[in-house]
């Protein structure tokens, strides 16, 4: 089949090359023409584990195109997906649709024959409905369906998510458009991954819905560890022992710095707006989010008490600065936060990240980077891991105390065993385990 992907970022671009290695013919476009140069010169811009071999390996094969214009490769396609950005607006926190909009004018401008538009872009209830119009008002002529298809892939597991999902989703109504998308998960179904066709409303509100609920499981968890600080219980126990009930489930149990990322943030907010302007507030996630928000410079306060309730002049090496480890995402990263409430409270701060530095340095004013984790650490007063990075799992921990001023780690992942670091002799704090011997 012939697929148009709108949109070369984490998605567009994951997807596109996935779609091609499942043997159909993708073209990439994206208005960025910087993105576009480096895709057809062989450079990925992004950084996601086995991209660049499935990108290289697809583009030889002649099975993957990039381009700046969608004009061609629309008027060509079976189908079309929308897989541009949808984040805050600004000041309001609804979804911004308006590179959706516009993505919608310019392939309905391009439609020839009987094309299926897919919104894989995570959007608010009613936006099939909204696309579908504008591309009825551009070409009233034009023999289409609008289909939403939400993704539910991870940064850093993208293409494993992408190939192996736990579920596709596809909202339509229209038998014709529901056949096209089963011929282009086909190689997915086989292997069993169940395809759930729904109504393109209730497709839309399954990836909000899925996002806060995740949202609101990892909320949870922080604030159990929390009173497990208070009350000396250790977190990490709590969550095996709630995890194990398979009504519950292990996954996103780990206690941290709070969310972060391109999605959640913005998903749960945009939940929010869409509930309250249909008079049925989520009020569970209205709170998540507000909990979440606060939680991120509460962990720069923790840092703070950490060295003694004050770092006026001193230096805190930070490790780990994209919003999850294996991206070089840094979207609403805790990091920000974390090393903002440092800053203002009057530290210097040194960071290290294998690959999220260049974004680091669009967001963060006043960092000095260092080419690894130890350079980071050397000299200064406090170290803090808020990326768990398997490069900083198995540290050198008399290396590091050696050359840290003051034996301080906070752990925000939990990735060291409390007792070790307390017997090497380090001022260890972590999240919601117990801190004493
Ligand atoms: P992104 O910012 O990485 O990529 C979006 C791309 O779209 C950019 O390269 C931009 O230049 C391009 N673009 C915008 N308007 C365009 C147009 N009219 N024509 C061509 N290109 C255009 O965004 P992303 O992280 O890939 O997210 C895309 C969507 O997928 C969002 O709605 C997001 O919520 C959703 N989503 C993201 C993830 C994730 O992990 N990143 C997971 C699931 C769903």
């Amino acid at each position: 089949m012939r697929v148009t992907m709108i949109g070369a970022g984490y998605v567009g671009l994951v997807s596109g090359a996935c779609f091609a290695d499942f043997g159909h013919d993708v073209t990439c476009v994206d208005k960025d023409p910087a993105k576009i140069e480096a895709l057809k010169a062989g450079q990925i811009p992004i950084f996601e584990p086995g991209l660049a071999e499935l990108v290289a390996n697809n583009v030889r094969t002649g099975r993957l195109f990039f381009d700046t214009d969608l004009t061609e490769a629309v008027r060509s396609a079976d189908a079309v997906f929308i897989a541009v950005g949808t984040p805050s607006r600004r000041g309001d926190g609804h979804a911004d649709l308006s590179y959706v909009h516009q993505a919608a004018r310019e392939i309905a401008a391009a439609i020839d024959g009987y094309t299926v538009i897919v919104t894989k872009s995570t959007v608010p209830v009613g936006t099939g409905d909204a696309v579908e119009a504008i591309i009825r008002e551009v070409r009233p002529d034009a023999d289409f369906a609008v289909v939403s298809n939400p993704e539910f892939l991870r940064e850093g597991a993208a293409i494993s998510d992408f190939k192996r999902p736990d579920r596709i989703v596809v909202g339509t109504e229209d038998e014709r458009a529901a056949e096209v998308m089963r011929a282009l998960y086909r190689p997915l179904y086989l292997n069993q991954s169940p395809l759930i066709v729904t109504n393109r409303r209730t497709a839309e509100l399954i990836k909000y819905a899925a996002n806060a609920f995740l949202a609101t499981k990892i909320t949870f968890i922080n604030e159990i560890a929390d009173l497990c600080e208070k009350v000396g219980a250790n977190v990490q126990e709590v969550a095996r022992g709630i995890g194990l009930d398979n009504r519950i489930g292990g996954k996103f149990l780990h206690a941290g710095p709070g969310y972060g990322g391109s999605c959640f943030p913005k998903d749960t907010m945009a939940l929010v707006k869409i509930a309250q302007d249909a008079d049925s507030p989520v009020r569970i996630v209205e709170t998540v989010s507000a909990v979440n928000e606060v939680r991120k410079r509460a962990m720069g306060r923790k840092v703070i008490a950490a060295c003694g309730g004050n770092v006026s002049g001193k230096t805190i090496a930070v490790l780990g600065l994209t919003f999850k480890p294996n991206t070089d995402d840094m979207r609403e990263a805790p990091s920000i936060a974390v090393i903002r409430t440092l800053q203002d409270a009057g530290a210097a701060i040194r960071a290290y990240d294998p690959e999220g530095i260049d974004q680091a340095r669009l967001v963060l004013d006043d960092v000095t980077y260092t080419k690894d984790a130890y350079s980071a650490i050397d000299g200064a007063d406090a170290l803090v891991i808020v990326t768990e990075w398997d490069a900083f799992r198995a540290l050198d921990l008399d290396r590091v105390k050696a050359l840290l001023r003051q034996p301080v780690m906070v752990d925000l992942r939990n990735i060291y065993p409390p007792n070790d670091l307390l017997r090497r002799g380090f001022t260890y704090i972590s999240i919601g385990r117990p801190q004493e011997l």
